[in-house]
């Protein structure tokens, strides 16, 4: 069956209602979700830093013992050659001998260096490691302060967001795909969240503009779907002026 505009503008309205609930709800989460997922990626970020300095230790180490190896092989070497060098039969011999030993001798002094070398850089890692992990320990901290923040804000609303997600599904169904995706488009485009607004003393709800007379009327007939010629918004009546002298006069906010 299909509906009366009268009875469409009552379920956009209806809709407006609950999304400006929600939007209100998770004003007051605030920025809390984002800056919790920030912080997660950063320490994720210090992590992969973290496990590379150690994978870039660990090789500078595994380089460190190949060298002490080479210089163990080195010295047992000279041990061989000097041992032969005592049984040299001439000079030629003696000198050839003498040779391979400086020659040792040499590979142990760039083993010996490069040790040195590796030593250094993995004192300065180490120092970035601990730094890094200084810096790791406050994050970690901060995320869980927020997310217990976060928790405790979630916790306070999270049965009316249920409550309001589910209405709002139902409130969905029953309006048209193109005209929610028109309201979904404006609300994207409007900083207070509103789509749907009603004339209030003669000037949109949404952006104070005024709607003349006639118009006003037509919006009253509900017989087709008037939008704002100044912003777009949709109009889902008119507000009528009665002031009720029972009630203490509350200022009107413009904000809003
Ligand atoms: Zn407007």
């Amino acid at each position: 069956m299909e509906s009366t505009i009268a009875q469409k503008l009552e379920a956009i309205h209806n809709l407006q209602k609950i999304d400006s609930r929600l939007d209100a709800i998770f004003k007051i989460r605030g920025a809390l979700p984002e800056e919790v997922q920030d912080l997660e990626d950063e320490i994720i970020g210090y992590e992969t830093r973290l496990s590379k300095f150690k994978t870039d230790i660990n090789s500078l180490e595994e380089e460190i013992k190949k060298h002490k190896e080479a210089i163990k092989n080195s010295e047992k070497l000279i041990k061989k050659y000097q041992e032969q060098q005592m049984n040299v039969r001439n000079n030629r011999e003696y000198d050839a001998i003498t040779k391979e030993l400086e020659l040792q001798d040499l590979e142990i002094q760039v083993s010996k260096k490069k040790i040195g070398e590796a030593q250094i850089t993995i004192e300065n890692k180490n120092k970035d490691v601990e730094e890094l992990k200084e810096i790791l320990k406050d994050r970690k901290k901060d995320l869980s302060q927020k997310n217990d923040e976060l928790e405790t804000i979630i916790a306070e609303s999270e049965s009316e967001e249920n409550k309001l997600k589910a209405e709002r599904e139902k409130a969905a169904k029953k309006i048209d795909d193109r005209i929610i995706k028109s309201y979904q488009k404006i609300r994207e485009n409007a900083k207070n969240g509103l789509a749907v607004v009603m004339v209030k003393r003669g000037a949109c709800g949404g952006c104070f503009n005024i709607v003349p007379p006639q118009r006003q009327a037509d919006i009253r007939e509900k017989k087709k779907l008037i939008v704002c010629e100044h912003c777009g918004r949709i109009f889902s009546g008119v507000e009528d002026e009665v002031e009720d002298e029972t009630q203490p006069k509350k200022k009107r906010s413009k904000a809003s």
